[in-house]
């Protein structure tokens, strides 16, 4: 893979977003670490939650708990109208044209193992086939395996360039009599790749093939519209947006088109200071990117990278991803990533670049 840095990103004309006030929700932030102010830049792991979901939840334990949908008692009814109120504001946040389209699990992983082996299992049969990309969380490439493995269908993955964007006219030509679901991550969570997921779509259902986008990393920065999308299946996390792990949708306290204004912003300043760094490398130059920035820094593990940050208080993170065919494509065994929220602010991302340039003296 060649090294291509993204030219094409601008920055938008600021427009009013009190950050600031917004820091003020989040007391998870005003710790300090190793004696330094917490910089969070692990957004796409999960989220940090603002103090009315931690007040919320307490609320929850301390007044309400009891077991949803069984109960005919005070406590259980009122658990159950809470946890049904979540889930029309869910339905409204991604605007799903019926209740019951919302269905909670545990997160992404869940329900895209639930799709497979459920809706997906009756799908298929031997020599069927079920496309994907190779730019997959492992939550979107293991559930279509044991499906392969148990079936005896054919996983067909779809390539992408150098930038780290999907080849489209060869998911068109991939597209056949014998496909049976396309799978497609939204946003990607090593690349940071907005995928053209409408067309995307648009173009299976042309092939009667329905489609599932993993939204991972999609709804906690983009407005997302389900019904515009025409996707048949859209799974993602709300502990990746600002939720507690399980059920939650509380980002509508804000005006979330200067929320994203604002993360586009952050990551676009972060990609021009960050490239300017001697020896770094961006991994994923899309025109179309969200909130995410992995980078490789010329003769450092990657694994190096997050301990030495660590010392100045920067909580990134450092891996595969659980993305390894993406390592493959970029020839890269990790890389360090950090990821963007609407509370990040230019001075954590200009402390993120003091932490690199420590990192750099140290192994030079
Ligand atoms: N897909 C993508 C693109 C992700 O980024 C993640 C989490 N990193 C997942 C799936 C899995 O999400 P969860 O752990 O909430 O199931």
């Amino acid at each position: 893979m060649r090294k291509e840095q993204n030219k094409s990103a601008k920055i938008l004309k600021p427009r009013p977003f009190n950050v600031k006030k917004i820091r003020e929700d989040f007391p998870i932030l005003k710790q300090t670490i190793n004696g330094k102010p917490l910089v969070y830049l692990d957004n796409a792991a999960t989220s940090q939650k603002p103090q009315f979901v931690i007040d919320a939840m307490n609320h929850y334990y301390m007044e309400e708990n009891s077991n949803i949908h069984r109960g005919v008692h005070y406590l259980s009814e009122l658990a159950t109208q809470s946890y049904e109120a979540a889930r029309v504001k869910i339905q409204k946040h991604i605007n799903a044209k019926h209740l019951e389209e919302v269905i909670f699990t545990r997160g992404t992983t869940e329900a895209i193992n639930l799709v497979a082996h459920s809706f997906g299992r009756f799908q298929v049969k031997e020599g069927d086939e079920i496309i994907i990309s190779a730019m997959e969380h492992h939550s979107n490439i293991v559930p279509w395996q044991l499906l392969r493995d148990e079936k005896g269908i054919v996983l067909r993955i779809i390539p992408i360039n150098d930038r780290g964007e999907l080849f489209i006219d060869k998911y068109e030509k991939m597209l056949n009599e014998r496909t049976k679901i396309v799978s497609i991550v939204h946003v990607s969570n090593v690349l940071g790749t907005i995928n053209p997921i409408k067309q995307m779509i648009e173009i299976a259902h042309k092939n009667g093939v329905p489609v599932l986008i993993d939204g991972a990393q999609g709804v906690p920065h983009m407005k997302i519209d389900v019904q515009d999308l025409d996707c048949d299946f859209y799974a993602f996390s709300g502990h990746k947006m600002y939720g507690p792990t399980g059920v939650g949708v509380y980002i509508n306290q804000i005006r979330f088109d200067d929320a994203i204004h604002h993360e586009h912003n952050l990551l676009n300043y972060a990609q021009e200071t960050l490239s300017s760094i001697k020896g770094l490398r961006i991994i994923g130059t899309a025109a179309q990117k969200s909130s995410v920035l992995s980078f490789v820094l010329k003769n450092i593990h990657p694994h190096d990278i997050g301990p030495i940050l660590d010392d100045d208080g920067i909580a990134l993170r450092t891996g595969h991803h659980c993305a390894q065919p993406v390592m493959k494509c970029f020839e890269v065994p990790a890389t360090a990533r950090a990821s963007f929220a609407m509370y990040n602010i230019k001075e954590e991302v200009d402390a993120l670049v003091k932490g690199i340039h420590r990192v750099i003296k140290v192994f030079s």
